[in-house]
């Protein structure tokens, strides 16, 4: 296979680009000057060797050559103890991060849960999820927020942590809440904008725990 076959094959496997948008990103890349390749190159190799998933919200995280394993968001003191806010992917986290509106910590699930899947344990963090909420009930937390997207993997997701975590929750008289009004039907978080995020938080909702 020539190189212009396999890098049309590397971008096949992103997520959402078909074989048409792969080849037009090779012929993007074939017009661009060299320094733009070289620097994508580099970026690239420099993903593995700098950037690391946090030891406390699982997102990942540029270490930028600290000696941490917590990301800067965890490190933060000034953040609400009190809260914790459950998303599923890195991307949800941004999105919410942009809005500006919370200001306590988090918790990457690392993927939502399609109504088919059979072993959610192994696609998502539910060990590490349960390993949290113990750490930081003993630290004061009162609310786990679960801010999934409102489609139909969100909701199952949903449906499926708060299952997980309730018995542990009611333990330590922790209340569960989830994004309210605002969020319409079908939106993904990661693409909803600030204002529609700062509705959705100010709005949620709590969960009633049996
Ligand atoms: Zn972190």
């Amino acid at each position: 296979m020539d190189s212009l076959n396999r890098l049309h094959d590397l971008f096949k496997q992103f997520p959402g680009i078909g074989p048409r948008q792969a080849k037009r990103f090779v012929y993007f890349l074939l017009n661009s000057p060299e320094c733009l390749r070289s620097a994508l190159a580099r970026e690239i190799l420099e993903l593995g060797s700098h950037v690391t998933i946090c030891s406390a919200c699982y997102r990942y995280f540029d270490k930028k050559r600290m000696d941490t394993d917590r990301c800067l968001i965890c490190r933060d003191d000034s953040r609400d103890p009190l809260s914790l806010m459950v998303v599923a992917k890195d991307v949800d986290l941004d999105a919410i991060e942009k809005s500006h509106v919370y200001n306590g910590y988090y918790f990457v699930l690392g993927d939502a849960l399609s109504l088919i899947e059979k072993e959610p344990e192994l696609k998502i963090r539910t060990t590490e999820l349960l390993e949290t909420i113990e750490r930081r009930a003993s630290v004061g937390m009162k609310e786990i927020i679960l801010a999934l997207s409102l489609n139909s993997e969100g909701e199952h997701t949903r449906e499926y942590v708060e299952g997980l975590i309730s018995p542990l929750a009611k333990q330590h008289d922790i209340k569960i809440s989830m994004l309210g009004r605002g969020l319409s039907t079908g939106t993904e978080l990661e693409y909803s904008d600030a204002e529609t995020i700062k509705n959705a938080l100010l709005s949620r909702k709590q969960e009633i725990i049996p």
